[in-house]
């Protein structure tokens, strides 16, 4: 397949005035080049993923990179057959990333050191440094550096808290962060220093740019790199690929993503296409059961069928295990 589309990753922490009135700004001359994607602006900054054709996303780079505010922005590129996003959006949101700190400090201020691909893989290999991944659990559960720390947490605004009560002790050690594409340690680390943790470093550019690295190749990275678009997920290790997914119901290794087809619920759910139909894509009980489930309006199932599905299920003592 042709991969005549692109999706960039971008962010920026700079002084934006205006910004509600730069948010239409914004929209207007996206729409105008047929972007489709996700943009957030505030008064710190901005931070984006978008995807359109070669030419539509090289007009973008090419406005931001007029803008004296944007001049020297990264964007991190990848090749896409098509669009994965299905609309444009570009919000107003007061933190680029939410933390909701008491003291909200500037990440330009006040940061950890920045290591490259190269230089992250060298320091993760030292003797008694701490990996942190400051994602959410469910990216981690696809894939994740060799070794990290996962963090308990559904939200990034949670992870504090999570540091405060198991990492309070470790202040004097060499603290490795990472994220997706950089944004979430750039305004975490900051916090970090100033709780008093001595050596602070993050991965520069994040997962993303570590992946495309010509020299580390993705190295001692397992699994798959959850993204929040119509991916789900990308490749990272270009070395040595490792599944570390585990289909939710059967423990199986697996790396497809779906969402729990009771709309109330919604939870992602790491699970077979096999499993997904067996279960009607449901995480428990209740959800393969409820009246809203979304598997079966689709599958056009009737109740009959159902039932019969759940009675095959308790059958085989299933509602036991999950
Ligand atoms: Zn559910």
């Amino acid at each position: 397949m042709d991969k005549d589309y692109r999706v960039l990753l971008f962010y920026k922490y700079v002084q934006i005035d205006q910004a509600e009135e730069y948010v239409e700004e914004h929209l207007a001359f996206c729409k105008d080049n047929n972007l489709k994607g996700r943009i957030l602006i505030s008064e710190e900054g901005i931070n984006g993923t978008l995807s359109g054709t070669i030419e539509d996303t090289q007009k973008y780079m090419d406005m931001m990179h007029a803008d004296e505010r944007f001049a020297d922005m990264f964007f991190k590129i990848d090749e896409s057959t098509e669009h994965p996003f299905k609309k444009m959006h570009v919000r107003y949101r007061e933190e680029l990333v939410t933390l909701r700190l008491e003291d909200n400090h500037n990440p330009n201020d006040v940061g950890g050191k920045h290591l490259k691909p190269a230089e992250w893989r060298e320091a993760m290999q030292q003797d008694d440094v701490i990996i942190l991944d400051t994602r959410n659990d469910y990216e981690y559960d696809l894939g994740h550096f060799r070794g990290a720390i996962r963090p308990d947490i559904q939200n990034f605004r949670d992870l504090p808290e999570w540091v405060q009560e198991n990492l309070a002790d470790q202040k004097e050690k060499k603290i490795l962060t990472y994220c997706t594409g950089g944004i979430r340690c750039e305004k975490f680390t900051g916090w970090m220093v100033n709780q008093g943790f001595q050596d602070v470093n993050q991965l520069d550019g994040g997962i993303v740019t570590y992946g495309k690295d010509e020299e580390t190749k993705g190295e001692l990275w397992d699994g798959q790199c959850y993204v929040f678009d119509g991916r789900i997920s990308v490749p990272i290790n270009q070395k040595d690929h490792v599944v570390v997914g585990k289909d939710y119901f059967t423990g199986e290794p697996c790396e497809r993503y779906v969402n729990c087809a009771n709309p109330e619920c919604n939870k992602q759910i790491i699970t077979s296409e096999e499993n997904e139909h067996k279960y009607l894509r449901g995480c428990t009980h209740e959800c393969r059961t409820s009246p809203r489930n979304r598997y079966v309006a689709e599958h056009g199932l009737s109740q009959e069928e159902v039932d019969e599905r759940i009675q095959d299920l308790m059958k085989e003592h299933i509602e036991q295990e999950v």
